[in-house]
């Protein structure tokens, strides 16, 4: 049974049917994209699933080692045999066992977001001037997972801790179907039953609007969120298990889990655990309260979360890093000191905001911009942008920290290789992107009020360098 909480003063949760009938106009998602833009969105179609793929072959066949199957493939290309050899003993084999395993993997979590008991939070009010309702459960869910994945492979003996390790090319093939099938799914959905149509973004162009996403909160009834559950359940739940499931196969393997090993699944298991004990919080972050669902999200979380934020766990298996004393601490201290900052940075603002601006602010009273913006049914609304604390360092503090986690996650892995590095240098390009977006949103948002505050907090991530 649902629990009603956390429901915002200013939530009026009868948003008005015409909203529906109008095609929002102010702020949101790009509508009009260039040439270079849609050039990029193709660029990012078609390599996305090949650089997963590669990243497979790599561990799989060449010990995670970056260059290598590229130069097997290009010796290769002198003979069709040969590369039609090389590609058959390389790549990912259907397999109908990973297939159902897959399946009802994301069935279970289906099912576990659907029915176990949950709060209720609420998002940010989209462009056409929703406030949706999110079932909030996330942390009960992957408690039950977990245990049962323990249960299951310890005392029934059902399955080896070792089964996501064992099945790893099955499950991308069943991954990857489920991810383009969602695709294409969601595109369809868009045009023929929308759940909010004036939330609908159209860029006049196919292959921008099917990797960015045409509808803002795609959903089944009035609360299966497509975004919320595909980047919670098959995308985050699934981060921690896979790390285990490595973790038991190197146990197998050498005989023990090297404290590299231990010290990534604990880095990641503390990202994942905070995302979910503060899963309210996510609603209101730009994943739920910007991006529209497209490939971007829907392949996303399906394959490229899965697969490549646990990369780390994959090269540890193929390569045995046992840290020294000191690297463990350096690792350690870099992880957990970029934790504290990401916690007490995004801690900041969802406090100023659920207190409308009356708290304190690292011992004094927060200095906010109180702002207001107008939705496409007409109406205005009521904001406030905090300008101390963190918040007054610079504009994006929180990413600092996030820059710091990933990059332990990947120094757990030593410095042999280049390719468990891949996650701090994605993730790098991810935020620095992600700001510029940000900037242009608010600014569409806020208008004059986010100049206000740009003059007032002149840095982006960094104070006095970027
Ligand atoms: P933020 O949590 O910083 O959200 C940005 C939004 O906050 C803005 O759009 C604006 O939205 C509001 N805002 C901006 N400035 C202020 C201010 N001064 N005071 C109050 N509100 C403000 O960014 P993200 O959603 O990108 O990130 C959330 C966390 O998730 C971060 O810590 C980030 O590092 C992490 N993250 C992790 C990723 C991963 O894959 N591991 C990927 C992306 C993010 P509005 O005013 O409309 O509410």
């Amino acid at each position: 049974m649902a629990v009603q909480s956390r429901k915002p003063a200013q939530a009026d949760a009868k948003v008005d049917k015409k909203v529906d009938a109008q095609v929002g106009k102010t702020w949101g998602r790009d509508r009009d994209v260039s040439f270079g833009t849609i050039l990029i969105s193709l660029g990012i179609l078609v390599m996305s699933p090949i650089w997963v793929l590669y990243t497979y072959i790599s561990c799989n066949g060449y010990s995670c080692a970056m260059s290598a199957p590229a130069l097997e493939i290009y010796t290769a290309t002198n003979s069709l045999e040969a590369l039609k050899t090389l590609l058959i003993r390389e790549l990912p084999q259907y397999s109908p066992y990973a297939m159902r395993l897959f399946f009802t993997w994301l069935t279970f979590q289906a099912v576990l977001y659907a029915f176990l008991p949950a709060q209720i939070g609420y998002g940010q009010r989209t462009p056409a001037g929703h406030l949706l309702p999110y079932k909030v459960n996330g942390l009960l869910a992957w408690v039950i997972s977990h245990a049962l994945y323990f249960a299951g492979g310890l005392y029934f003996g059902w399955w080896k801790l070792s089964i996501i390790h064992d099945n790893w090319g099955g499950l991308l093939i069943a991954a990857n179907l489920y991810g383009y099938f969602l695709t294409f799914f969601c595109f369809i959905k868009a045009y023929t039953f929308p759940s909010h149509p004036a939330d609908r973004k159209f860029s006049g162009s196919f292959i921008y609007d099917l990797l960015m996403g045409i509808e803002f909160n795609p959903r089944f009834g009035k609360l299966f969120d497509f975004k919320l559950f595909h980047n919670g359940r098959p995308g985050i739940v699934a981060w921690t298990m896979i790390d285990l499931s490595f973790a038991a196969a190197q146990y197998q393997k050498i005989g023990y889990v090297t404290n590299s090993m231990i010290l990534l699944n604990l880095l990641h298991a503390t990202y994942v655990l905070d995302f979910f004990y503060n899963e309210d919080w996510y609603l209101r972050t730009i994943d739920i309260a910007h991006d529209h669902f497209g490939f971007y999200l829907a392949w996303g979380d399906s394959v490229w979360l899965p697969w490549l934020y646990t990369l780390q766990s994959h090269y540890l298996v193929r390569n045995t890093v046992d840290l020294t004393p000191v690297q463990f601490a350096i690792t350690f201290t870099v992880g957990f000191t970029g934790y504290f900052i990401f916690r007490s940075v995004n801690h900041q603002k969802d406090i100023v905001r659920s207190t409308n601006g009356e708290c304190m602010i690292w011992g004094k009273p927060a200095k906010v911009i109180r702002t207001s913006f107008v939705t496409s049914d007409g109406k205005t609304h009521k904001s406030l942008l905090l300008c101390s604390g963190y918040w007054g360092l610079s504009r994006h503090f929180n990413y600092v920290g996030d820059l710091l986690i990933s990059l332990a996650m990947c120094m757990t892995c030593g410095t042999q290789h280049l390719l468990p590095y891949f996650y701090i240098i994605y993730m790098t390009i991810l935020l620095l992107h992600r700001i510029q977006r940000d900037h242009t949103r608010c600014k569409g948002k806020y208008g004059k009020f986010w100049e206000e505050y740009m003059k007032v907090v002149p840095y982006k991530l960094i104070p006095y360098v970027y």
